[in-house]
């Protein structure tokens, strides 16, 4: 048990957890991952008080930590088996990458930005998470480590990445916001065979926007 995560902050994380389920996140496996992870670790020091209110804040570099309920909501559509390969683009705080690691997952995820990409590899490992941490551009996946069970993309996607479609195994699921910078349609493509995908929409979100290329 980590000493920077208190009674305090469990019982703030299992009101954090109840409110989830009033939203209609019903995953009993997802609820309780999120309730095994001390979100205010991952947080910067002016927003630690906050860290258990079902919000998006700041993490540096100009990004952001997701809201609780779009992390569960996410993690709920990948429909994630127990030892699946999962890809995550857009590491940013880490936090998502910990929840899926709570669901018994092995986590590979990739940042575009340097500094984000340097201090999580500090955090997680302290925290007791152990994902492969790659620095790269997210649209481009991982080809050499793919192909992928699954693979959440966690930043606004204007379109869907080819490269991300061809690293999924059949029957593997790609979780996507799809759209522009103000607002994203939560999107799950299945691969159905070599050649053929099959899209279904879940309703609206918004994301900080994926981007190309990477950042020193
Ligand atoms: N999963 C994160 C959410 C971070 S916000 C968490 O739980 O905190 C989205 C992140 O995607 C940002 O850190 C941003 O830098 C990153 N990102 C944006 N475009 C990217 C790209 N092309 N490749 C990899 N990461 C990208």
């Amino acid at each position: 048990m980590n000493p920077l995560d208190t009674l305090r902050h469990q019982g703030l994380r299992k009101r954090l957890v109840e409110g989830l389920k009033i939203k209609g996140i019903k995953d009993e496996k997802v609820l309780n991952a999120i309730s095994r992870v001390p979100r205010h670790l991952f947080m910067d020091s002016g927003f630690i008080q906050f860290a258990y209110k079902d919000q998006a804040f700041p993490i540096g570099a100009g990004q952001t930590i997701s809201q609780p309920y779009t992390v569960a909501f996410q993690t709920c559509l990948l429909q994630l088996k127990p030892h699946d390969k999962v890809l995550e683009v857009g590491t940013g705080s880490g936090y998502q990458a910990a929840v899926l690691l709570e669901m018994g997952v092995n986590v590979f995820t990739i940042e575009r930005q340097r500094e984000l990409y340097l201090k999580v590899q500090q955090l997680l490992p302290q925290l007791g998470y152990f994902p492969k941490f790659f620095y790269g551009d997210g649209y481009k996946g991982l080809p050499t480590y793919g192909p992928f069970d699954k693979i959440i993309v966690t930043a606004g996607a204007p379109f869907i990445p080819e490269d991300l479609l061809q690293q999924l195994v059949i029957g593997g699921r790609l979780v996507i916001p799809l759209g522009p910078t103000d607002q994203q349609i939560m999107t799950v493509v299945t691969r159905v065979s070599e050649i053929e995908y099959k899209k279904e929409t879940h309703g609206t979100f918004v994301f900080v926007p994926l981007l190309k290329g990477t950042e020193q």
